[in-house]
């Protein structure tokens, strides 16, 4: 079904209105210009996972698209609530997204007015364990992560998420899950929607998250690491290294803890850090019954 006719209840501009009413006028600064920001995050249980750090983020990614919300961190918070209560779901996505509306159609957008929403919608694990014990496939991502003089990288700006469906879509084409993509140095970077863990000889190394989206999952991942005493080293890593790494793995709100089983020509087993990780996310985004 497509996501405008899944009918319910979205958040718009400060009420809960029928799912098909809020409409987005064709001459949208937001839709014409990029000047988008949103975020994704997970109920479980009628719970939403770290939800004040996701919020914050929204506030940040605006901020660095001057873009100013006309809401306060808390209405949008409980927006959230009010939309997946709204629809009675449990374990669902929440996507809240700001964006320029059309009172002004140039790239100066003083004026465009700034619209914000709330939809979620049913969403349990995205596959059975013993599938994702496999490991997804990635191929070499087209494009590389910007240089953050070039954009606001640290944003979750709708912009930046270009170059990544067209990395994504080379990819499936290709027969694989997913895409790895390099930063503007060439060094590793992350996949087109979520961050990247190896494991070599028991320590986990991820990229340093210098020109890419510092991760709420990657940031909880790392506690968890450390909360079990695996060393974790946050560094530049080079695709050369590839063939030293014996496990890896991606992590994001929607993915959680995702084995990869291989990266183009190199491949890598599912070992007892990645899987004691993945338990350990799943233990913890679950509110205990
Ligand atoms: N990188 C990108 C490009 C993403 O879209 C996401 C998902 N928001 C992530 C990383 C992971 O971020 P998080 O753990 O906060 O969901």
């Amino acid at each position: 079904m497509a996501f405008d006719d899944m009918g319910g209840k979205i958040w718009y501009n400060g009420q809960l209105v029928d799912w098909s009413q809020p409409r987005v006028h064709i001459l949208s600064h937001g839709l014409h210009y990029g000047s988008c920001v949103f975020e994704g995050e997970r109920a479980y249980g009628g719970k939403i996972f770290k939800h004040e750090e996701h919020i914050e983020r929204l506030f940040f990614s605006a901020k660095e698209l001057d873009i100013e919300i006309p809401f306060s961190q808390q209405q949008i918070e409980d927006a959230c609530y009010e939309a997946l209560e709204a629809e009675g779901h449990l374990d669902a996505y929440v996507r809240p997204v700001v964006w320029r509306g059309s009172g002004m159609m140039a790239v100066s957008a003083q004026n465009s007015g700034v619209h914000c929403a709330v939809a979620t919608w049913r969403w349990g694990a995205y596959f059975p364990r013993e599938e994702l014990l496999k490991g997804i496939n990635l191929d070499w991502a087209k494009y590389r992560r910007p240089n953050p003089d070039s954009a606001p990288v640290h944003a979750k700006a709708a912009g930046l998420y270009m170059i990544c469906t067209l990395s994504k879509h080379e990819a499936e084409r290709n027969g694989y899950a997913d895409a790895l993509m390099l930063d503007y140095r060439g060094y590793v970077a992350e996949s087109t929607g979520s961050n990247i863990f190896f494991i070599k000889d028991g320590e986990i190394h991820t990229p340093l998250a210098d020109c890419f989206l510092n991760g709420i999952t990657r940031r909880t991942v790392i506690d968890l690491a450390g909360a079990r005493g695996y060393p974790v080293i946050e560094r530049h890593i080079l695709p050369d290294e590839l063939p030293q790494m014996q496990e890896c793995f991606l992590v994001g709100t929607a993915v959680e803890v995702t084995p990869v089983g291989q990266i183009g020509e190199h491949r890598f087993q599912t070992g007892q850090i990645t899987t004691t990780l993945m338990d350990d996310y799943t233990a913890l985004v679950n509110p205990v019954a």
